[in-house]
């Protein structure tokens, strides 16, 4: 946040003045230069812009999300810190549900038709943790959004750069998760658009990717102290190995 009513895009990390109006009224100043930037990375901001941007909220599971959890129940899965785990195990860790007691859990409280998120902290550590194992090509857009998401945070969260309970982050951390949502999205739209070809109102997808990453690099470097921003930025070379590349140096 500036105090002249200026900030940085949050996908070229340019100057301008041009805030999300909706965020803004639920208590963050995001910025987009251009209402191209903010069209580019609406597929990935949608979830969290206004009510869920702050404190920053994943949004209750979608009949799709739904649907495929309680299918996957009692597959096995590497999670983040490299142990393995079913979903059962994971909502069960007392050991006391039974998978009757977890399929109501997910269908009656983790489950809404809305976008809006849970300001729960348990339901949050939920909403985020169940979208781990789900990475299919054959899932909607969305899903598939809020997987990635999802994942990349809890990257985040092992590195330190933001809390266990997102809806604890301060501005700053939130901004740095807006960030990288915006990034993730634009990840996934120049995969599905055919790498280097996509263009979207005249503005190159790929080219977009590359300066989103850049941007969250200098993001976290002028926002942290040096040695959070180090292990900020080696979260995201861990998460984004083909990003590489492009991650040193910023300009
Ligand atoms: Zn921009
Ligand atoms: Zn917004």
């Amino acid at each position: 946040m500036s105090t002249d009513g200026t900030g940085r895009c949050l996908v070229c990390y340019a100057e301008t003045k041009n805030r999300c109006s909706r965020c803004g009224e639920a208590g963050i100043d995001l910025f987009f230069c251009s209402p191209e930037h903010q069209k580019l990375v609406w597929p990935g901001h949608r979830f969290f812009c206004g009510p869920n941007a702050f404190p920053l909220c994943f949004p209750f599971l979608s009949d799709e999300e739904l649907e495929l959890i309680i299918k996957n129940l009692h597959t096995r899965y590497l999670k983040v810190g490299g142990q393995t785990s079913t979903l059962y195990e994971s909502l069960n860790e007392e050991g006391r549900l039974s998978i009757q007691d977890v399929k109501s859990m997910l269908r009656n409280e983790l489950h809404r038709p809305q976008v809006d998120g849970a300001r729960c902290v348990d339901e949050q550590y939920y909403l985020v943790s169940l979208r781990i194992p789900c990475e299919s090509d054959s899932l909607s857009t969305s899903t598939r959004l809020l997987n990635r998401f999802a994942s990349t945070a809890q990257y985040l969260t092992r590195a330190e750069a933001v809390p266990e309970d997102l809806t604890s982050c301060s501005p700053a951390e939130a901004e740095l998760l807006h960030r990288t949502f915006a990034f993730v999205s634009l990840v996934l739209q120049a995969r599905d658009l055919l790498e280097g070809q996509a263009y979207l109102d005249g503005i190159s997808v790929s080219s977009a990717t590359v300066t989103c990453y850049k941007g969250l690099f200098t993001y976290t470097i002028d926002r942290f102290p040096p040695h959070r921003a180090a292990s900020i930025s080696a979260a995201f070379r861990q998460r984004y190995p083909e990003m590489e590349f492009f991650s040193s140096a910023p300009a």
